[in-house]
């Protein structure tokens, strides 16, 4: 089967928006301050954004807080007229779908799992918020698989009645960009995706 290139979905979704003069409103996901750099700053112009810091996955607390907090320094830094909704500290919700794949690699069932349960709660927050759509920072990490973040967004798009934004933020040297962005405003780069279990595998090298 053909692969889809969500990068040009993307790209002809925001052409069309230009076109159009449309400026509708997007719950954006947002994992962490350097993937939100680039991503906001992409999406800025065409979208009236509500950013959700929705990461049960991150552990332990502080570096949830951490995270958070950079998240929002960001935002204000680069004076972006931008809602934050973020959740109290709760990783329950994470510990129960991990449960039984603790040992797993990255980009596994558990990751999987764990992508799903965050577009899971920003599809039904977008629907609650009556946005227009919503969609998540993920797909700009080349360690994240691009394919499955798409389809998830894209199946739970039907579950919860909100369309998704296919995209892949990588595209257009987004990635770079987002480290540029990061050094430029002194971001802090976490070494492990989230998760204490992807923490100790980046310990054990
Ligand atoms: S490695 Fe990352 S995506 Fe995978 S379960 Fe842990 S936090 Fe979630």
């Amino acid at each position: 089967m053909q692969k889809i290139n969500y990068g040009r979905l993307l790209d002809e979704k925001l052409a069309e928006l230009k076109k159009s003069g449309e400026k509708p409103k997007l719950l954006l996901h947002a994992c962490c301050a350097p993937c939100s750099s680039h991503t906001l700053l992409y999406l800025y112009e065409y979208f009236e954004i509500t950013v959700y810091f929705c990461n049960p996955n991150i552990a332990p607390e502080e570096e949830y807080e951490f995270r958070k907090s950079e998240l929002k320094r960001l935002i204000s830094e680069l004076g972006l007229s931008v809602r934050v909704i973020d959740e109290d500290y709760d990783p329950q919700p994470f510990y129960d779908l991990a449960r039984g794949l603790e040992e797993l690699p990255e980009r596994g069932e558990r990751c999987r799992r764990c992508i799903e349960y965050r577009l899971r709660r920003s599809g039904e927050l977008a629907k609650k918020l009556d946005m227009d759509l919503f969609t998540t920072t993920l797909t700009i990490s080349p360690h994240k698989d691009c394919e499955y973040i798409n389809e998830c967004g894209g199946r739970l798009s039907e579950e919860v009645g909100v369309p998704y934004l296919f995209s892949d933020f990588k595209k257009h040297d987004g990635y770079k960009h987002s480290i540029e962005l990061s050094r430029k405003y002194n971001l802090y780069r976490q070494n492990y995706c989230g998760c204490i279990f992807s923490r100790r595998a980046s310990e054990n090298g």
